[in-house]
């Protein structure tokens, strides 16, 4: 699960790692009352969403321009990024107002760009240097990685291209730990000495924390500054948590934001359906990954192609095949509809009355064919040709692709 910005920096305080003091708002009026209760005269106003890459962003169109012009009185807000530096409660409403309900293109969003519906507003910090740090799993050697570098700010595949010797990586063993020593050879191996060292040796920490306590798959800080000061703060947060780990961590659970999403994919997650939509026009309901596979692959053999891979997984209930199947109806792309199942754990004959159900509630108005085959198949077919339902029944996955692409066809 990917966290925003403003959540992710939630984490890393709890675990000690300090923020810039940062309010989210979702309106104009709580970001410039976010803005006064802040206090100061230096806030940044930063989109919350899920890509990277949003200070050289771009906004698709400026919503509301002749309000913000007016705000502005004349200052133009086209060209202006996901991060935006603000010197006055003026700069504050300006920039609520060019990010509330516009779209954001990062390099990372792709040309489409994502809404953004929250930004979050911090008190601005005096940058002298900007670092890098992340925790993440590295699979070759089975152990959490810690990547530092003293070139922050820039995104990292552009440092691991041009000055690779500036990446520090140090492996955790997980029985001890990273060591308070380990934090601070990172420190020194960036060139840090003194107060600036030992606050980063301190974020380093907090950072392997966050990953442990909250089942990270990746936390990165980028940049990690060390202000005018002296004092390290991580500027930039992006976290994202392990899916299987989330029954762990509820509140956090709670902070899901769906709104990037694929909303088929969001609504096949509350039925835990594995659940890809694709682009063509057969939808399909399969048990079992490999089985899906290989549907979706006799589907192109016979000249068509899938509208979605769609595994109900090896025990699915009667409730997950009508979600399903409501879920394939919903596409208006869908124009025929292939139920292939092999009853090994699964039975037949609830997939059957699952399907029963779906067209008695969902109303499918699209050809459908079923293949049954294992366990209890003939119990299912009966139900099938007992329903009044027009159902056309498929004795082999050729035979069944076969009558699938000729529905669609004909
Ligand atoms: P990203 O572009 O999505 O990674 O967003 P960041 O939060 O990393 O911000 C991008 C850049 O904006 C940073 O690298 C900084 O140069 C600048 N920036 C962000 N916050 C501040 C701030 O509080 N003060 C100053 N001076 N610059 C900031
Ligand atoms: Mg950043």
């Amino acid at each position: 699960m990917k966290l925003h910005e403003y959540q992710a920096k939630e984490l890393l305080k709890r675990s000690g790692v300090p923020v810039p003091p940062g309010v989210a708002a979702k309106t104009v009026d709580e970001a410039v009352a976010a803005a006064e209760q802040l206090g100061g005269n230096f806030w940044v106003v930063k989109a919350q969403v899920h890509a990277g890459g949003r200070g050289k962003g771009r906004f698709k169109e400026v919503s509301s321009a002749e309000t913000i012009e007016k705000v502005l009185a004349g200052t133009p807000v086209d060209g202006k990024g996901g991060v935006q530096l603000c010197r006055s409660m003026d700069e504050v409403r300006a920039a609520a107002l060019c990010m509330l309900g516009n779209t954001l293109v990062t390099k990372q969003t792709g040309a489409d760009g994502v809404n953004v519906g929250t930004i979050l507003v911090t008190t601005g910090a005096d940058i002298a240097t900007e670092l890098y740090a992340a925790v993440l799993l590295d699979r070759q050697t089975s152990q959490i990685l810690i990547m530092a570098s003293s070139e922050g700010g820039t995104e990292i595949e552009e440092v691991a291209e041009h000055n690779p010797e500036a990446i520090h990586k140090v492996r955790v063993d997980p029985v001890t730990g990273l060591g308070a020593w380990q934090a601070r050879q990172i420190a020194y191996g960036m060139g840090l000495t003194g107060k600036a060292a030992r606050g980063v040796a301190k974020i380093l920490l907090g950072l392997y924390k966050t990953y442990i306590d909250y089942d990270g798959s990746m936390v990165e800080i980028n940049p990690l500054i060390i202000t005018s000061e002296g004092a390290a703060i991580a500027l930039d947060a992006k976290i994202t948590l392990d899916d299987n780990a989330m029954f762990r961590h509820k509140e956090i659970a709670s902070w899901y934001d769906a709104s990037e999403d694929d909303p088929y994919e969001v609504e096949a997650a509350k039925s835990d359906l594995n659940f890809i939509k694709l682009d063509g026009d057969i939808g399909c309901l399969v048990n079992g990954a490999g089985l899906a596979m290989a549907t979706m692959d006799i589907i192109q053999l016979y000249g068509n192609s899938p509208a979605n891979f769609l595994d109900v997984g090896g025990s699915a209930k009667k409730n997950q095949v009508v979600a399903a199947l409501k879920l394939i109806t919903s596409d208006p792309a869908v124009k025929a509809i292939l139920v292939n199942i092999f009853g090994g754990i699964m039975e037949c004959d609830v997939i059957a009355a699952g399907v029963i159900a779906a067209v008695d509630e969902v109303g499918i108005t699209v050809p459908l064919v079923v293949r049954l085959a294992g366990t209890n198949a003939e119990l299912g077919k009966k139900l099938l040709d007992e329903s009044p339902l027009a159902i056309i029944s498929a004795d082999s996955l050729t035979d069944a692709a076969e009558k699938v692409v000729a529905a669609v066809n004909s």
